[in-house]
This record gives C-alpha cells, sequence and structure tokens, in this order.
C-alpha cells in the first residue's frame, strides 16, 4: 500500500501560482516605498541565539514564553528560530558597527518568521513580514514618516480599510508612575492567578489581555497619556501633527499595547476589519532603549513590521483583484519538429530581447498548444507551421481580436517589441 503523501506541518502552507505572484508583489509594494525613502537592504539569518529574544523580545512576552522554536543544535548551542525582526536587525547592526557611521541608519527587510501559535485564519506558524527600522535618532520626524510610508504601501496595493492606531508609551520619564497606577488599579481587579502575576511582573500587558471580561473592567484604568512627561508629550504631538500634514488619518487609542516589551514613546498598529479576530496587518513602534539591552550603546530606534500573508487576506476582503502578474506576452506554437527548433531560437531571442515569452512544449498538436497559448496570458501567438518556414514566416495572432497575420521570423522581434510597447 502507498503511504499517505506528505503535508505542510501544521499552521503552515504552501503559496503556489497565482498566490505566490500575489505574495510576491504585496512584498515589493511594501517595499518600494522604503526603497524610494532611502532605506538599504539587510538580511539576517532566520535563527539567532534564544537568548537574543529573550533578552530583546522580553521573558514575559507570550512570544518568549510560548511562542518560539527553540532547539538545541548538535553542538550544543541554543537557537531559535526569529520570531520577529527587531533585535537580529539591532543584533546585526552593532556586530557590523553600523551605528558608527552616519546617523540614522535606515534599513528594510523581508522575510519568514516563526511563532508556535494556535493557528487559525491569519494566524500561522510561518509567515512572512516586510520590515523596517530607523536607528540613531529620537526625531519624531522618524516615528511619522515610517507611518506614511506604511499607508502609503497599503494604499498603493489599493487596499482602503486599514486603520491606524495611535498611542505613546512615554519614556523612562513617565513610565514608572503610569505602571505604579495601573497596577494599583489592576490589584483590586477580581483576577485568576496567572494575571495577577502578570500585573506584578508586568502590567501594561494585561491591557493587551483580550478576554470580554477584562477589557470590561479595563475600562475604568488608567491611560498612559495622563501621565506622559511634558517631553514625551511633545514628542507624541509632534507625531500627531507631522501624520496630519502628511494626510494620514489615525485614531488615538491610549490602551493600545503591543505582545513585545521594547517598546517606549511612539507605538501604532495597523488593523483591518476584515480579517475577524487577526485584525492586525503591521505594526511597530519606538524602542529607544533595546540596544542597552542587547549590550550595545545608546542607539535609540523606531520600525515596523509589516504582515504579508494578513495584507493579502484584507485585499481579497476588500474584493481586490489578486496583484501580481502570473504570465507571459507572447506564446509560440509551432507544428512539426523543425518549426519547434526555430520556435526555440525565436523565444530565445524574444526572452533576451526583455518580451515576457514561453513556447508550447512536447509536440503538442495545434488545438492543445492554442490551449496553452490562452491560458498563458499572452497577448499574441506565434503559429508556426511547415509551410510558413518554407515561406520564412509565422503567423502572428492577437488572441484578444483573433486577428492573424504573416510576419517575416527575421523582423519577428522587434514586430512583437513594438505591438506591445
Ligand atoms: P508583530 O511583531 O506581532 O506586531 O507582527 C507584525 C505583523 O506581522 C502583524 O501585524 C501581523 O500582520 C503579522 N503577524 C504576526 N504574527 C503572525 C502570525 N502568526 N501569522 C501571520 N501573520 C502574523
Amino acid at each position: 500500500m502507498n503511504q499517505p503523501i506528505f503535508r505542510a506541518p501544521r499552521g503552515t502552507f504552501d503559496l503556489v501560482p497565482p498566490r505566490g505572484e500575489a505574495m510576491l508583489a504585496v512584498r515589493d509594494a511594501m517595499a518600494a516605498p522604503l526603497r524610494a525613502s532611502g532605506y538599504g537592504y539587510v538580511e539576517t539569518p532566520s535563527f539567532e541565539e534564544t537568548r537574543l529574544f529573550a533578552r530583546g523580545v522580553g521573558e514575559s512576552t507570550d512570544i518568549v514564553t510560548k511562542e518560539m522554536y527553540s532547539f538545541t543544535t548538535r553542538g550544543g548551542d541554543d537557537v531559535t528560530l526569529r520570531p520577529e525582526g527587531t533585535a537580529p536587525v539591532l543584533r546585526a547592526v552593532l556586530e557590523n558597527g553600523l551605528h558608527r557611521g552616519a546617523l540614522p541608519v535606515k534599513l528594510w527587510y523581508s522575510g519568514s518568521y516563526y511563532r508556535y501559535e494556535r493557528p487559525q485564519k491569519g494566524r500561522y506558524r510561518h509567515f512572512s513580514q516586510v520590515g523596517a527600522e530607523i536607528l540613531g535618532t529620537e526625531d519624531p520626524a522618524s516615528d511619522a514618516e515610517l507611518i506614511v510610508l506604511a499607508v502609503d504601501a497599503y494604499r498603493s496595493l489599493g487596499l482602503s480599510g486599514v486603520r491606524v492606531l495611535l498611542n505613546s508609551l512615554g519614556s523612562s520619564e513617565s513610565r514608572p508612575a503610569y505602571r505604579a497606577a495601573l497596577q494599583e488599579y489592576l490589584r483590586t481587579l477580581d483576577l485568576d492567578e496567572e494575571t495577577r502575576r502578570r500585573v506584578e511582573l508586568n502590567p501594561l500587558r494585561v491591557l493587551d489581555d483580550k478576554r470580554p471580561e477584562i477589557q470590561k473592567a479595563l475600562a475604568q484604568a488608567p491611560v498612559i497619556t495622563d501621565y506622559l512627561s511634558s517631553g514625551d508629550r511633545e514628542h507624541h504631538e509632534t507625531v500627531r501633527s507631522l501624520l496630519a500634514d502628511a494626510a494620514v488619518d489615525f485614531i488615538d487609542d491610549p490602551r493600545l499595547v503591543r505582545g513585545l516589551d521594547y517598546y517606549t514613546r511612539t507605538l501604532f498598529e495597523f488593523v483591518h476589519d476584515g480579517l475577524g479576530a487577526q485584525s492586525a496587518v503591521g505594526g511597530g513602534g519606538r524602542y529607544d532603549g533595546l540596544s542597552e539591552l542587547l549590550g550595545g550603546p545608546r542607539l535609540p530606534g523606531v520600525g515596523w513590521a509589516l504582515g504579508a500573508d494578513r495584507t493579502l487576506l484584507a485585499m481579497q476582503a476588500e474584493g481586490l483583484p489578486l496583484p501580481g502578474r502570473v504570465g507571459v506576452d507572447v506564446f509560440a506554437v509551432p507544428l512539426g519538429d523543425d518549426a519547434a527548433r526555430r520556435a526555440f531560437g525565436l523565444v530565445t531571442a524574444l526572452r533576451r530581447a526583455g518580451v515576457a515569452a514561453d513556447v508550447a512544449t512536447g509536440g503538442r498538436g495545434l488545438k492543445g498548444s492554442m490551449k496553452a497559448a490562452d491560458r498563458s496570458g499572452a497577448r499574441y501567438a506565434v503559429v508556426i507551421g511547415s509551410r510558413d518556414l518554407e515561406q520564412g514566416v509565422a503567423q502572428v495572432k492577437d488572441l484578444g481580436s483573433g486577428e492573424q497575420e504573416p510576419v517575416a521570423l527575421d523582423r519577428l522581434v522587434e514586430h512583437l517589441r513594438v505591438l506591445l510597447a
């Protein structure tokens, strides 16, 4: 008996055409505003020393306590498949001394991330993000710039339903007083044991508890905005007014927190209503203390990560067509062996001339080959029969109108280039 076929691991999926192209197009659209704004491309390994994330993301976060793919290598090293991009990129900046050059350093990246989560729609164990970071400046214009670039990326994909949630978590000037006030309030509530522990360890994380009864109890909780120092408030106000100048709508959300501990001051999330429970299509914030946590010098920074998988789901929820093109402009249909050889050379010449072209293979007949031409999405089929060959021509058929004309083989590349221009 045959064994059952292998399947992708739980919480993961394959991208096959045309979804594969759609994902590429989404990532390209996210990267385009960054590439046009002076960001350099950085690539780090998909796994890092486990301690980097424990330190960088936060020991008490869900990511570190429950969701990491961690293992010990044959050599005895403790490593983890990256659950997020900021800590690795900052590690790379420090290791490569980029912070000793001109500041700020602006970087972007794109890749796979891994979290051992309970799989559901929009929440996977392997997912794809495009990220951006600006390091070495506290300028609120950098925070605003990143938010604008993300909004422009979503817009360029045709999305109209992405909302920007904005908050400031304050710096070390403001946070301790707020933390204490929040803790004091939370201690008055009737909470389960685990949540009570969280109140003592990391009270801000309780704000992120999605359970309705907790959310209800949190309605009366003190909000960070009332505790911001004048410096933090000014920073936040500047971000807000720069966003308004750039015609970016945002929603002030003083209860917004995120699942990573390193944020200071600006915090933001991009949400979409078409996704059900997993509504965040991207998010980020400022992390002025992260470098020091990782053993580096003071190096303030701000960044975001946009989720490509969920962005694609959001596009589908809005009824947008799948982005990205599969297919070619020209499809050659040779009839017979001699024609096949000629078609191979012709298609090679077209491709080298920058025309997307494909050719029917395996000696299929006219009918099967024309079907393949239609499936290819081509605008023109180039049919080469044996009589055509004798006359040194091919039939160029417009697959839209059905019109057909003979064109000399040695003029074909130029002819098609003009038609497609
Ligand atoms: P985070 O670092 O958790 O804020 O993630 C940034 C973005 O990545 C989120 O807004 C999501 O769009 C996406 N993302 C995070 N975790 C997952 C996941 N498990 N599956 C799919 N997308 C995710």
